[in-house]
């Protein structure tokens, strides 16, 4: 199999994605990606779901995605063509890129990772990211922004 090289996301979507972070702000959002394979060797989202973050700590530098949100999904989606490929997260006044605590608590290497800064309140870029096969940490995959701009 090759390695996931591009993940496609609707900028409808990227923009609720955005927007969640903005409100979450400064706090950390957090949700989940539903998508399926495409013929390019890609993944494209077709859904995005929006989670409370319920992490118990600090929740402007960590994230945690609502469990029953996970059960949920993960049994609308028994037996569908769709499948959970990735969550997202936003970093409050850091960069788009996975931090050491990403790392850490890396789970099910299959995922991709949407990571949106957010910048003194506002989201100024969100990247991509999957894990090395083999524990080697992250690498980062092409964003694909599809669909039109509201009113453009
Ligand atoms: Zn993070």
């Amino acid at each position: 199999m090759t390695p996931l090289a591009m993940i496609h996301l609707d900028i409808a979507d990227l923009d609720r994605i955005e927007a969640a972070g903005v409100t979450a702000y400064p706090d950390e959002c957090c949700g989940l990606l539903i998508g399926h394979d495409i013929d390019d060797g890609g993944i494209e989202v077709v859904r995005v779901a929006m989670s409370e973050n319920v992490e118990p700590g600090d929740r402007r530098s960590r994230f945690e995605i609502d469990p029953r949100l996970l059960i949920a999904l993960r049994r609308d989606l028994r037996g569908a063509r769709d499948r959970i490929v990735g969550h997202y997260h936003s970093h409050p006044d850091h960069p788009a890129r996975p931090s050491a605590h990403d790392a850490e608590r890396a789970w099910e290497p299959e995922m991709v990772w949407l990571i949106t800064a957010v910048i003194g309140g506002e989201a100024v870029e969100t990247t991509a990211h999957v894990l090395e096969d083999g524990g080697g940490g992250f690498r980062q995959i092409g964003l694909q922004i599809t669909g039109k701009a509201p009113g453009g």
